[in-house]
């Protein structure tokens, strides 16, 4: 299931590249454009899904799928005993602008809480 006119459905597809990090079947995680740590990367689902207020109950393991991806990439950026941050934005007030849900893996420094 995609979406013509999002740009992560594109990156699933291959129509458009990213900086790909890591793939199974069932997500992709590739390097954010604007990366607000040393490593900031974006984990998506290969199936398309607006946003959080759009999951279903069928969804429980497309969700699980993205943090068993953030624990293999922060394992292989070698911060995985250091800590790092995951972040789900929903909507306009948390700041989402591209709605296809995305974990935002971020590390390699200390972050502050709460976040701003
Ligand atoms: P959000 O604001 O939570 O929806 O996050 C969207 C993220 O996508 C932002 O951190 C953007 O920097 C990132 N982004 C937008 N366009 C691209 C792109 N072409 N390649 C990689 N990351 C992108
Ligand atoms: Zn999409």
């Amino acid at each position: 299931m995609s979406d013509t006119d999002c740009l992560f459905c594109k990156f699933v597809s291959g129509e458009l590249n990213a900086d790909i990090v890591y793939e199974t079947d069932k997500v992709i995680a590739f390097r954010d454009i604007n990366p607000q740590a040393p490593t900031h990367v974006l984990i998506v689902p290969r199936k398309h899904i607006a946003s959080i207020n759009d999951l279903t109950d069928s969804d429980r393991e497309e969700i699980g799928n993205l943090y068993l991806a953030a624990k293999e990439v922060a394992k292989e950026a070698g911060f995985s005993e250091d800590g790092y941050r995951v972040v789900m934005n929903c909507n306009a007030a948390a700041g989402q602008t591209v709605f296809h849900v995305h974990l935002h893996l971020l590390g390699g420094r200390t972050f502050s809480w709460p976040p701003g």
